[in-house]
């Protein structure tokens, strides 16, 4: 144990060498730069004429200009990278470092009726594999397009129920961790689309049910589903605020409820990131 001054020096050096230089300070930085499991770290790259290309661990990743001509990457950081480690992004044969930070996630224990839901048959498995490769490719989806937005809207106006990253167990039983964020919204509830983008999937799944998926550009995708009605086809282009489809409780769900996912870099992330609703 260090005694409590030198605890708090120790402290104080983490978070000086954890700081981005102030000129990487723009809003992006301070309302993004969540460098933790299920977060994301904002990466400055320096003024170019043309947007450099970036990526993180073999993965394009999603590449914006800043104030006065700068470039940042927006790097997405799964849940299964281990806190305290150092990373790199590529990008014009420069590597650049951004630490990883720790983050607790609570746990949380649901009850399913239907005990195939929890522990599916071998025809179930089956089809879930295929259903999890369509959807990882879908993820791995990167358009050159540049979002519209990078500070989302809300896709439909409710408090939020379950939050994201949260360890679960169905029927006590513990599976993947919550990988998006759950809004408490009546079924039939309209679901907007946070940012414009291209709709790149849609399906009847048997964790997710009705889905879709929208590419709001370089690997800036969001995915909602449990949905009692899909009002969008592969292809379609999705102003922001356009209507992809309705709350439902389809799939693997307790009741009602919309589930968002967002992604970065093939990488879910917190939503709440976002939506300025972050809670460290
Ligand atoms: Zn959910």
């Amino acid at each position: 144990m260090l005694p409590l001054l030198s605890r708090s020096l120790a402290t104080a050096a983490l978070v000086f060498c954890a700081a981005l230089p102030a000129y990487a300070d723009s809003y992006i930085s301070r309302l993004l730069n969540k460098p933790v499991p299920g977060g994301v770290a904002v990466v400055d790259l320096g003024p170019a004429a043309q947007a450099p290309k970036a990526t993180w661990q073999g993965k394009p990743v999603l590449v914006v200009k800043d104030q006065d001509a700068r470039w940042l990457a927006i790097v997405g950081i799964p849940l299964s990278v281990k806190p305290g480690t150092s990373q790199q992004v590529s990008s014009g044969g420069r590597n650049l470092p951004f630490v990883v930070g720790n983050k607790q996630y609570p746990e949380q224990r649901i009850t399913l009726k239907n005990q195939r839901q929890v522990n599916p048959n071998p025809d179930d498995l089956k089809r879930i594999e295929q259903e999890l490769d369509v959807q990882v490719r879908a993820y791995r989806t990167f358009s050159p397009v540049t979002p519209s937005n990078l500070l989302l809207d809300k896709p439909v106006d409710g408090p939020l129920s379950s939050k994201f990253g949260v360890r679960r167990f169905f029927n006590g039983e513990e599976r993947n961790p919550h990988a998006g964020l759950d809004f408490a919204v009546p079924a039939g509830t309209p679901i907007k689309s946070p940012a414009a983008g291209k709709v790149i999937l849609i399906g009847n799944y048997f964790f997710n049910g009705n889905t879709v998926f929208v590419d709001h550009g370089q690997g800036f995708i969001s995915m909602f589903c449990h949905m009692s009605k899909i009002d969008v086809k592969v292809g379609d282009a999705v102003p922001r605020g356009g209507v992809v489809g309705r709350v439902g409780s389809t799939g693997r769900a307790t009741g009602p409820h919309m589930h968002w996912n967002v992604s970065l870099n093939d990488a879910r992330v917190d939503p709440a990131i976002f939506i300025n609703a972050f809670q460290p």
